[in-house]
């Protein structure tokens, strides 16, 4: 049987885990597969896609900073890729270049099923307007939330991002000082937790039981992970929608969705461990 051959593709691509995490999926599901990693040139995206694709390559994962270029080069786009406007994951198909994004997929299935918290009639508050809130806003608005408020330290992208999915549910833009009321869900899909700031947000928004998710992950909790504990909310990092993201391309390409349990706490073990 012949090995199908994946990579993720990013600049730097060094610290990328999702080959550990394709190689565990393949050996759970038997599906003999090779995945690693490819670093493309800064200007260079399309040209190292072309030449993956000629070496025999059957897919893609896409990382920092090439998301809009996987967008513009896909030749067809499923519909969760459309709206986010960026794409993480590619499958070659002859001459198509099919692309998908599975960040917000990956998000909700880590909300839903790993941390237990159904979105269906919950308020959500998303921080930040950024590729990452951009990308999960329509599978987050598919679960029907009660409403999304979207904030941003620059409001107009906020307003720009809740027009533009006005038509999928509730989604209203708000400035940070002009937040008021309690959410159940708190999303920081900014990118303030690289430089351990916290999003200028009162401690007040957090209601009863409410959920702090920081997308970012790491070793340690992040500043906003720890507001949101001190506030009285249950905190989690974003290595579930890390793994999670990564499933659902397993499963956009393989047609087999790998069980991520085992996979996240291999993960989490490692992130824990001393550097
Ligand atoms: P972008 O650069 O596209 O957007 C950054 C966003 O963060 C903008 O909304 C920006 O606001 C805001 N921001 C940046 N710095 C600050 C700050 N100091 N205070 C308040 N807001 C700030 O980045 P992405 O959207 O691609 O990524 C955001 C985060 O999501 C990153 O931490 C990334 O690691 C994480 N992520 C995690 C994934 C996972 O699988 N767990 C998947 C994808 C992303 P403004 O518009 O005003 O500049």
């Amino acid at each position: 049987q012949k090995i199908d051959r994946y990579v993720v593709i990013g600049n730097p691509i060094a610290h990328s885990k999702s080959p550990e995490i394709h190689a565990q999926f393949a050996a759970q599901t038997g599906q003999r597969i090779d995945y690693q990693r490819l670093l493309a040139p800064l200007d260079g995206f399309a040209a190292t896609v072309q030449a993956f694709i000629e070496a025999g390559g059957k897919g893609a994962n896409v990382t920092v900073p090439f998301k809009l270029d996987a967008f513009a080069l896909a030749t067809r786009l499923t519909d969760r890729a459309q709206a986010a406007g960026a794409v993480n994951t590619l499958r070659f198909d002859g001459a198509a270049i099919i692309g998908d994004n599975t960040d917000g997929v990956g998000l909700v299935a880590d909300l839903v099923r790993n941390a237990s918290c159904p979105i269906a009639g919950k308020r959500v508050l998303l921080l930040g307007a950024g590729g990452a809130a951009r990308g999960v806003l329509l599978p987050l608005l598919q679960q029907q939330p009660s409403d999304i408020v979207i904030a941003n330290r620059t409001p107009l992208k906020a307003q720009q991002l809740a027009q533009q999915f006005a038509g999928h549910g509730v989604v209203k833009a708000c400035a940070f000082d002009a937040l008021a009321g309690r959410f159940d869900i708190v999303i920081n899909a900014t990118a303030a937790s690289l430089q351990a700031q916290l999003p200028p947000i009162r401690a007040d928004i957090f209601g009863a039981g409410a959920l702090g998710y920081d997308m970012m992950y790491g070793q340690t909790a992040t500043v906003f992970m720890e507001f949101a504990t001190r506030h009285g909310a249950v905190a989690r990092d974003g290595l579930g929608m890390l793994v999670e993201q990564a499933a659902e391309a397993f499963l956009f390409w393989r047609g087999v969705r790998p069980d991520t349990a085992p996979v996240f706490t291999a993960l989490r073990r490692a992130l824990a461990a001393p550097l």
